[in-house]
């Protein structure tokens, strides 16, 4: 009986807070009870439960309430492992008690963090992140944005078990799409491939995830034996750090491994006094070894990487070919990130296979069209949409601004002052004060009677929208 509620509870759950998030948390959480108005559950440990009610319990009591409105209270405890095998009852809680307590006490400072299997080597084994092996320092290209981040990043990447650390954490920050992953990854594989050291490549939802994982297998001491083998920790989009449990458990780390005279290496979208959700502790000491900021692509930076990308999709398809001009339009009209030009590429790529066709400046232009950036709209002038509008209906531009209240220059003077709202950043106030001295509320109801009638009529939508274009280019 309770225990179909609890499924029915598990379904809700698992609904509210996604699948990652249930089977994280929650995937070993039973019911031991329901007495009254209070519900009793049990998890296996200590920082389960106290995560749990830092940061679920409402949601907990409120899909129970759902269920059963009469329960007012959860008492969540940690379980002794021993329901189940009575002969070692005596001796196993006090052991899973006690793991438990190392796995969850923050004041340790022991290295602990996101291997979970210990005894593997290698970089999967290891519970690191996947790597895309064309993220390499091969397919890197310098610019001077990033000049001083690659360097930075190659020098890391060169070290060697032993070495004296130069700045540590190196840290790099950049918008989206300018470059981070691949300069993490880069560092990632040529750290790699000496053999001589274990770099270990981790987004921070890995880390998150991955640590705790690894508490409800319970191997904090092999962890701790797995970070010992780790000579450079890379951690992607820090950023996305979230959680006071999780940010004590980055803290340890990062501090753990760097005292320890481990490289750590650090991406995220913004710098460490930006990252709001970390307390000052952890931002100081990510601000302390060196900070570098990755700014935009410039138009020779963007037009190298297309040509690397376009040389690597021409290693498996050799008879792909961008012309020069093509690239160069690229170049020029996909601006704002890297992820664009890679898009673009792909497409081209697409296109050219699926149609059995060379790449032209035309068909580039049609096939990357939503990925450039339209330029800054242009300032519209009342007085263009004023001569624009009247020219468009035949009437003149004083009608516009008279009194006359005759069906055709009614019409054409509402759009004339939705044009200027729309378009423009004029107050409706100063917009009357352009129409011949109109009051505000006049310019409000134009605006709202031609909002309403382009839904509705095609003809003056399509209009409207000419007038626009006209008016725009
Ligand atoms: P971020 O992690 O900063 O959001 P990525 O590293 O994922 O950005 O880069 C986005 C895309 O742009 C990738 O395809 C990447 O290879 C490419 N890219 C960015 N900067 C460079 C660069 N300097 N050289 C070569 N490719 C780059
Ligand atoms: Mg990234």
């Amino acid at each position: 009986m309770d225990q179909d509620r609890w499924a029915r509870v598990q379904v809700r759950l698992r609904s509210t807070v996604g699948e990652d998030v249930y089977s994280s948390w929650f995937a070993r959480m039973d019911l031991e009870g329901v007495q009254g108005e209070s519900v009793h559950m049990s998890v296996p440990t200590r920082f389960l439960k106290s995560w749990i009610q830092a940061h679920y319990a409402d949601r907990v009591l409120s899909c129970w309430q759902a269920e059963m409105p009469e329960v007012h209270r959860i008492d969540l405890t940690v379980r002794s492992a021993m329901r189940a095998a009575a002969p070692v009852q005596v001796v196993k809680p006090a052991v899973e008690e006690r793991r438990a307590e190392r796995a969850s006490a923050p004041a340790s400072a022991e290295l602990r963090g996101p291997m979970m299997s210990p005894a593997a080597a290698g970089h999967d084994a290891l519970g690191g992140s996947p790597l895309d092996p064309r993220l390499t320092f091969d397919s890197f290209v310098m610019g001077r944005s990033n000049t001083l981040a690659h360097a930075a990043a190659r020098q890391v990447a060169e070290g060697r078990r032993g070495d004296p650390v130069m700045f540590n954490p190196l840290y790099i920050h950049a918008g989206v799409g300018l470059g981070k992953t691949h300069l993490l990854q880069a560092v990632t594989w040529a750290g790699n491939a000496s053999g001589e050291r274990k770099v270990l490549y981790l987004t921070v939802e890995k880390f998150m995830y991955g640590f705790v994982a690894a508490l409800k297998t319970q191997t904090a001491l092999a962890f701790k034996e797995a970070l010992r083998g780790i000579d450079v920790l890379v951690i992607d989009d820090l950023q996305f750090l979230q959680g006071k449990s999780t940010q004590a458990e980055f803290c340890h780390t990062l501090n753990a491994l760097i005292d320890a005279g481990r490289q750590v290496v650090i991406a995220a979208d913004r710098p460490p006094s930006e990252l709001e959700a970390l307390d000052d502790r952890v931002r100081s000491r990510l601000a302390g070894g060196l900070v570098v900021e990755m700014g935009t692509l410039g138009e020779e930076l963007r037009l190298e990487i297309l040509k690397t990308r376009v040389a690597a999709a021409r290693a498996h398809h050799a008879g792909f070919d961008v012309p020069q001009p093509v690239l160069e339009y690229l170049s020029r009209a996909i601006t704002h990130n890297g992820r664009d030009l890679e898009g673009a590429v792909n497409r081209l790529l697409a296109h050219s296979k699926l149609n059995a066709q060379p790449v032209t400046l035309e068909m580039a232009e049609r096939e990357v069209r939503d990925l450039v950036r339209p330029q800054e709209p242009k300032r519209v002038k009342i007085e263009d949409i004023q001569r624009v509008v009247a020219r468009q209906y035949n009437v003149s531009r004083s009608d516009l601004l008279s009194s006359r209240r005759t069906a055709n220059v009614v019409r054409p003077r509402q759009v004339a002052m939705y044009l200027a709202k729309t378009l423009t950043l004029r107050s409706l106030p100063e917009i009357g004060r352009r129409f011949g001295g109109r009051d505000h509320t006049t310019v409000l109801h134009a605006v709202r009677k031609i909002e309403a009638l382009v839904t509705k009529d095609v003809a003056l939508a399509d209009e409207v929208e000419l007038l626009k274009r006209q008016l725009q280019d």
